[in-house]
């Protein structure tokens, strides 16, 4: 028997450093800064993910543009314990074992285990040890195996250690959603006693991206896992993962409140609140910083929201040369990438992110006339991001990317950092002077890199879209936005020449005469306002919140 859970947290991917390759992306970030948070606020918890061969992969990009993606190969037993448990799931008629590995994260106030569920099992059978093989590859067939695993491996796993009293189940995305059937297995099929017991936070504004399955592949593969009334739960065309996720909670939310407001949209007969994402700030603070922060704002570490108020006692001088030695470390780290020299007293711009159209990796470079006019010895532009190795689009992107870099070299500094990371994520959100993010409109759920940046002083200029909506609200003085807060526009095209012009007036008349021509103090002003952001855009809120809403024992 083990002592109560306040929620047991499910989620498909985890980023806990970049040689534990478990994650993709944004995802697995955020459920590693949430947990982080758990443990440090003493949330009883417990995190189920899966024990990933290859998640993230290692990018490479030759001198003309062109990338190859390698496996990166880890080895579990360095960084957790395989746990003697064994539980089994039915996968096509067949018995599949799940095993589970043990990962204590530890936080300041408790140890929180992260489950790593594992079929590569030496008593399964070849086909099924590759279910936790490859991170969102493979097809439909394969994803259903994974998140059958993932959802009823998961509670069973749960149950054989001894966890019997679970406040909560959280699913982080749709991918866990069959934790429910598990549950009403468990609970004589009664819906409200399972939706009591579920809360659901989703990420994807667009449709697409909520996992389907048809039903006569999912009959096929889940068989008798699926109850009678899977089509009153899960939608009577297909198996949506999101509906059967959302039918099942009695709370559901999104990431950022734009999020929330295009969530309601797409699913109009719901209700979907939200809970803005935010970041472990101990975790993504630079040392230099962290340090002065524990003179300055003592207690910040416990209590982010001090940071609101208590920035004023940071020195300009002290905090300006924190900055520049993340900056320096920074750019060294960077060198064996670059031909050209980074010069740590150029206003570095930074722009670092998976490559996927509607985050507009190029909007920089619509008018390359107007950017040199613009930009020309004054900035220096870091580009990191991979895309999917079979992504064709985004190989491109980061192959033109690259190509410019060269066209435009005696008039802007521009690298492109290979194999973005977490670790490269840290060097460049708190190495940077400015954080440029420009996705489209209604399409970034929320992001997190640029709070990240604002953890560190580096000031955001970026699209009114996801987190920066709210952060920029707050304070208006942290950074600046691209183009107006408007519906986006019908036309994808019109609405690109808007935000990629009144980008250029931003950096001309904003952003480079702020960092040069006028008195530095109200450049370091900015960067007080930025780490300002942070007294609301941390884990330790949004746990908290979580806690309050999705979380309360004794409905
Ligand atoms: C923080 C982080 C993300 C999420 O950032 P976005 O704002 O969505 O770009 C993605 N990948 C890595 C490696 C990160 O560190």
């Amino acid at each position: 028997m083990k002592p109560p859970l306040t929620v047991a947290y499910f989620t498909m991917e985890v980023a806990l450093s970049a040689d534990i390759p478990t994650f993709a992306g944004g995802l697995g970030v955020l459920a590693a800064d949430l947990m982080r948070s758990c443990a440090d606020l003493a949330v009883p918890t417990a995190c189920v993910t899966m024990c990933w061969q290859h998640g993230y992969m290692h990018q490479e990009i030759a001198p003309d543009g062109t990338q190859s993606y390698s496996e990166v190969s880890w080895d579990p037993q360095k960084f957790m314990k395989l746990l003697p448990e064994r539980v089994n799931v039915t996968l096509e008629g067949h018995n599949v074992t799940v095993a589970a590995w043990k990962y204590d994260l530890k936080g300041t106030e408790s140890v929180l285990p992260i489950y790593f569920l594992d079929t590569n099992l030496p008593e399964n059978r070849e086909e099924d040890r590759d279910i936790t093989k490859y991170l969102y590859g493979g097809d439909g067939a394969m994803r259903i195996k994974q998140e059958l695993i993932l959802g009823i491996g998961g509670v069973r796993m749960l149950r054989a250690l001894g966890y019997s009293d679970i406040g909560t189940f959280h699913m982080n995305e749709g991918h866990s959603a069959f934790l429910t059937l598990e549950l009403l297995r468990e609970r004589d099929f009664k819906d409200d006693d399972v939706r009591g017991s579920c809360a659901f936070t989703t990420h994807t504004p667009v449709k697409a991206g909520h996992d389907v399955f048809n039903y006569d592949l999912a009959w096929k593969i889940a068989g008798e896992n699926l109850p009678w009334h899977i089509k009153k739960l899960a939608g009577e065309e297909q198996l949506s993962m999101t509906h059967l996720a959302m039918h099942l909670s009695h709370y559901t939310c999104g990431v950022s409140r734009v999020h929330g407001v295009v969530s309601n949209m797409m699913f109009p007969n719901e209700h979907i609140d939200f809970i803005t994402n935010g970041i472990h700030h101990t975790h993504w603070v630079s040392k230099e910083l962290g340090k002065l922060l524990d003179v300055s704002v003592p207690g910040w570490r416990e209590d982010p929201s001090l940071l609101e108020k208590g920035n004023s006692h940071l020195s300009d001088a002290d905090l300006w040369k924190a900055h520049q030695t993340a900056k320096k470390r920074l750019l060294k780290a960077i060198k064996p990438y670059t031909q050209q020299e980074l010069n740590p007293d150029i206003l570095t711009i930074a722009s670092a992110r998976r490559v996927v159209s509607y985050k507009r990796p190029e909007l920089l470079y619509t008018n390359l006339e107007r950017l040199k006019e613009v930009g020309h010895g004054k900035i220096q532009i870091i580009h990191a991001g991979n895309a999917h190795p079979q992504d064709q689009f985004g190989q491109e992107v980061i192959k033109r990317m690259i190509e410019r870099s060269h066209t435009l070299k005696d008039s802007i500094t521009i690298v492109y950092v290979p194999n973005y990371n977490p670790d490269l994520a840290a060097l460049l959100t708190a190495g940077a002077d400015v954080w440029l993010n420009t996705p489209m409109r209604l399409h970034e759920a929320s992001g997190t890199s640029g709070m990240k940046a604002a953890m560190n002083g580096v000031i955001n200029l970026s699209t009114l879209d996801g987190w920066w909506v709210e952060g920029y609200e707050q304070d208006s003085e942290a950074g600046w936005r691209i183009g107006p807060l408007a519906e986006a526009l019908a036309d994808a095209n019109e609405h690109r020449k808007i935000d990629a012009e009144d980008l250029y007036t931003q950096l001309q008349y904003e952003v480079i005469p702020e960092y040069y021509y006028e008195n530095r103090a109200r450049w370091v002003h900015r960067m007080k306002r930025s780490i300002g952001l942070l007294s609301t855009f941390n884990t330790h809120r949004c746990i908290r919140e979580y806690c309050e809403k999705a979380w309360r024992k004794n409905r």
